[in-house]
């Protein structure tokens, strides 16, 4: 698509992202049809070809305006419409310069601006965020419904693994999952110990800064990339192997560092470091489990785990890492096949902060995607992000856990 972007942004790093991103779109629409938001609204401009060619407005140069916003806002970023694009249109990107420049032109309302303050200030800070969850989760029951949502029920995480390996990685000192759900990082640190691998979480590290990048606080997501580059690069330069990364949403971000500080001559090689070292559970974990598989299918035999799954791939796995199928062929490779998920490529609504930010799409995403989870009638749902088995777990009774809680259960039964 021709463009011909405002003189304030034409040479710079973001105008060279955004002009070769809308360079490449040639406005097929075979995009449109992968578009949950598209799917529920029927609106051009909440599909991604509407929204760039919104983008493409503003970066040229018109005044965007509360619409321009909005059509913006109800973007999921799910990336499905990169996954589908023929012309390598990567949306991710191009939504990120899209939204800061709009954002900067126009004023959101007072409510609005509170709460995406709030978001952005609380969940990222463990020492607000810790205590809230463990009140509200003591409180669940008294609750109001749209906050119970909100609120997890905690499962105990059971026993960190104490034992020393010469074989390490690094775990990430998230956020909100260690706050909501700490059993998925204790039962990782336990297979891990299994396989005779230490897990180490660096206190000085923290949020992925996913959070305050989707809430448009670039310089705020970045100082937090940057505290975790200098926290992690230690410690890969002592000889820890990977950076482990069991939240998706988290992995996808991580894996972003090195695009987000590519023109930052002090941090782009140690960032590209950081991301050639990040995995995630389902890309790394399966070659090392490979002797482990005797063990599970005798747990699986004796009725010990369940075997009836379904696997719901967040957005951030299939679409953000690209890592399709990873933890269904593993599962098959064990004696479990994973039921097939109609239209297991859309969004389920959690999305970060949008099941707060949008709360209508969002749970209506929800439903659509638990009524496909859930038409094989599994005894458990698997994931594989917070955001996704917190969101989902909201709407339905089957339990949803990380895929990595059913391991650690089969390799302790
Ligand atoms: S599929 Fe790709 S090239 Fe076609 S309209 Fe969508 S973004 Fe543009
Ligand atoms: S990122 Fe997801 S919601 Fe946003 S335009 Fe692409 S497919 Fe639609």
């Amino acid at each position: 698509m021709e463009t011909h972007l405002a003189d304030w942004l034409a040479g710079t790093p973001d105008g060279e992202d955004a002009g070769e991103n809308l360079r490449r779109c040639v406005h097929c629409g075979f995009c449109l049809a992968t578009c949950p938001t598209y799917l529920l609204t029927g609106d051009e401009r909440d599909s991604p070809r509407g929204r760039i060619y919104l983008m493409k407005q503003v970066l040229e140069g018109t005044t965007p305006t509360r619409s321009t916003l909005a059509h913006l806002d109800r973007c999921l970023t799910c990336r499905n419409c990169e996954t589908t694009c023929p012309s390598g249109v990567e949306y991710g990107h191009l939504v990120d310069v899209g939204r800061k420049f709009v954002e900067r032109q126009v004023r959101r309302p007072r409510h609005e601006r509170l709460v995406r303050w709030l978001l952005r200030e609380t969940l990222t800070r463990r020492r607000l965020f810790d205590p809230a969850m463990r009140l509200g989760q003591f409180v669940r029951p008294l609750l109001p419904a749209f906050l119970r949502d909100k609120v997890p029920v905690r499962r105990a995480p059971g026993v960190w693994p104490v034992r020393h390996h010469a074989r390490k990685v690094l775990l990430l000192n998230g956020c909100t999952q260690p706050a909501m759900l700490p059993s998925i990082d204790a039962a990782t640190a336990r297979v891990l110990d299994q396989l005779g691998i230490e897990a180490i979480v660096e206190a000085r590290s923290g949020c992925c800064g996913a959070i305050r990048h989707h809430l448009n606080d670039t310089e705020g997501a970045l100082a937090e990339a940057r505290r975790n580059i200098d926290a992690w690069l230690p410690h890969l330069e002592a000889g820890v192997e990977v950076v482990l990364v069991n939240a998706s949403g988290c992995g996808a971000m991580v894996k972003e560092y090195a695009h987000l500080l590519r023109a930052d001559p002090a941090w782009a090689d140690k960032a590209r470091r950081i991301v050639e070292a990040t995995r995630d559970p389902a890309e790394w974990l399966p070659a090392e489990l490979a002797g482990q598989t005797d063990r599970i299918r005798a747990a699986l035999a004796r009725g010990a785990v369940p075997s009836r799954l379904v696997f719901h791939a967040p957005c951030t796995l299939q679409h953000g890492q690209r890592i399709r199928g990873a933890v269904e062929r593993w599962l098959a490779s064990v004696g479990v096949t994973p039921a097939v998920v109609p239209d297991g490529h859309l969004c389920c609504g959690s999305a970060g902060t949008y099941s707060v930010l949008q709360p209508a799409l969002s749970r209506q995403l929800r439903s659509n995607k638990l009524t496909a989870l859930q038409g094989s009638r599994p005894e458990q749902i698997l994931s594989a992000n917070i955001g996704c088995i917190a969101h989902l777990q909201a709407g339905t009774d089957t339990p949803v856990r990380h895929w990595i809680e059913w391991l650690d259960e089969a390799l302790n039964a």
